[in-house]
């Protein structure tokens, strides 16, 4: 097939970043928003030597996964994937890439793998679950200030204030703020000439406290006449912290090193399960409370704590996990690479009361290995997308403790670490797939690892 050449094809598989496969004559082809099932007219937009590119022109038989979508941008927005499958196949999906890469990576055999893996743990709400939305703000062909989300891989803005996937409060927040930019005078910022004021508002709010927090992040260190605007945001009820973050640097990282108060509290809480926890703009906290709940609670039983245990929480953020390990451990040692993240934890410890857990900040995979002395009878690893670094690992393995619990955003790394890990004594007992970020491909995994032979210690 060429460039430009259109075809009916019978879509029969799933990439990996939810678009759909079919083949044309032995060819394969990959088309964005075509549903396993359907049966599409696809205009090839790039051909390579044995597969190419489609673009989805007709939908000639819809699949009986198709749904109809909930937000009228579903196919151009770079924030959901697979908004036009029906939930329940989304969920078959992310339990079929999990078991993909542990079978091609991770090499675990389709016997093991179906031993271990447990049915994926789907979401009650799969809209409206984020408690968290960064908005960029752009300008629209007639001068005026626009915020909504990036289409997919570019940064040109699509205007758009109602995301499917978030709270409502978020579409009157930015309305207030569009308003306010118009009539002050107050320019949204341009990548290309690094020019303007507004870049971005990051918006979260706590789904059990109902409080909210607005954070501007801003090309500058003041926004004038700031004080209209935080009239107007006052107004919203559950308003509990406005501030501001600078970030004059020419990057795609959103938000600054730092930020400052304007109004109210620097930070909100909210609740998992009875745990309550302080979140500052710039610290990590899950986006789906309701099955962070889910997954902590997943990790915890995989832990099967008796009370006597030390218990490692590596990569912790703001010592969610940790506490959460706490309340069944003796004691919980928390490591984080991000200081605010770690002084946030120690708060969080002692506004739940808990004090059998300590936390150190700096890397992993160098912070382990000086303590190395303490035993560990369960180590709980969460880390980044680019998995565990392997002196991490290579400490783990020293250590040997009876069980690792390894909760991953990433299945591929996790599949490698797994690999890693089960070539030096360790074995896969239990992976379940939570579905954190229904639409989207995202898929969050929980694994339990066992010592093939725990150490016996003589009393
Ligand atoms: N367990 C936490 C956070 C998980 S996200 C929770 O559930 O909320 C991964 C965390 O790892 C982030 O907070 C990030 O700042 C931190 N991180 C990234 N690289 C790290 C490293 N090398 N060592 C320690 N922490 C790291």
């Amino acid at each position: 097939m060429q460039k430009n050449d259109t075809a009916v094809v019978k879509i029969t598989d799933i990439g990996t970043n939810g678009e759909g496969i079919g083949k044309v004559d032995g060819y394969t082809l990959f088309i964005k928003d075509a549903v396993i099932g359907d049966t599409v007219e696809a205009k090839v937009m790039k051909a390579k030597k044995n597969y190419g590119y489609a673009r989805l022109m007709k939908i000639i038989e819809p699949s009986k996964y198709r749904v109809k979508p909930l937000c009228a941008y579903a196919r151009k927005c770079g924030g959901c994937q697979i908004q036009e499958m029906s939930y329940e196949r989304q969920l078959e999906f992310k339990a079929q890439k999990v078991r993909g890469n542990l079978e091609r990576i991770g090499g675990f055999t389709p016997e093991l793998l179906d031993r271990v893996m447990e049915p994926p743990a789907g979401a009650a709400n799969p809209f409206g679950y984020r408690n968290k939305a960064q908005f960029p703000f752009g300008t629209d062909k007639s001068g005026n200030p626009v915020t909504g989300f990036y289409a997919g891989r570019t940064h040109y803005i699509i205007a758009n204030t109602d995301c499917a996937l978030g709270v409502s409060e978020n579409q009157r927040i930015l309305e207030i703020i569009l308003r306010f930019m118009k009539q002050n005078g107050v320019k949204s910022y341009d990548e290309t000439s690094g020019r303007g004021l507004l870049r971005h508002v990051l918006i979260r709010y706590g789904f059990t406290t109902k409080e909210i927090m607005v954070c501007l992040v801003v090309n500058g260190t003041r926004i004038p006449h700031v004080e209209k605007l935080v009239e107007e945001l006052v107004k919203i009820p559950g308003m509990t912290s406005i501030t501001m973050s600078v970030n004059t640097k020419r990057t795609n990282v959103i938000m600054g090193d730092s930020y400052e108060t304007l109004w109210g509290r620097g930070y909100i809480t909210d609740y998992i399960g009875n745990l309550k926890y302080q979140i500052s703009p710039l610290s990590f906290y899950q986006v789906n409370p309701a099955q962070t709940e889910k997954l902590y609670s997943l990790a915890l039983e995989y832990a099967d704590l008796k009370g006597g245990e030390t218990v490692w929480d590596l990569y912790c953020g703001i010592g969610t996990i940790s506490l959460f390990l706490a309340k069944k451990a003796a004691q919980v040692y928390g490591v984080e690479i991000v200081p605010q993240a770690i002084v946030d934890a120690r708060t969080n410890a002692e506004i739940n009361g808990i004090t059998n857990a300590e936390f150190y900040v700096g890397k992993a995979e160098e912070v382990l290995p000086k303590y190395y002395e303490y035993s560990a009878d369960v180590i709980v690893v969460d880390p980044p997308r680019k998995g565990c670094d392997e002196a991490l690992l290579q400490t783990i393995v020293k250590m040997q403790p009876e069980r690792v619990v390894y909760v991953s955003c990433d299945s591929a790394t996790l599949a490698r670490d797994l690999k890693y890990l089960c070539a030096e004594g360790y074995e896969l007992v239990r992976v379940r797939a939570v579905d954190m970020f229904p639409q989207t491909v995202h898929v969050e995994t929980v694994a339990l690892l066992s010592h093939k032979s725990p150490i016996v210690l003589s009393t």
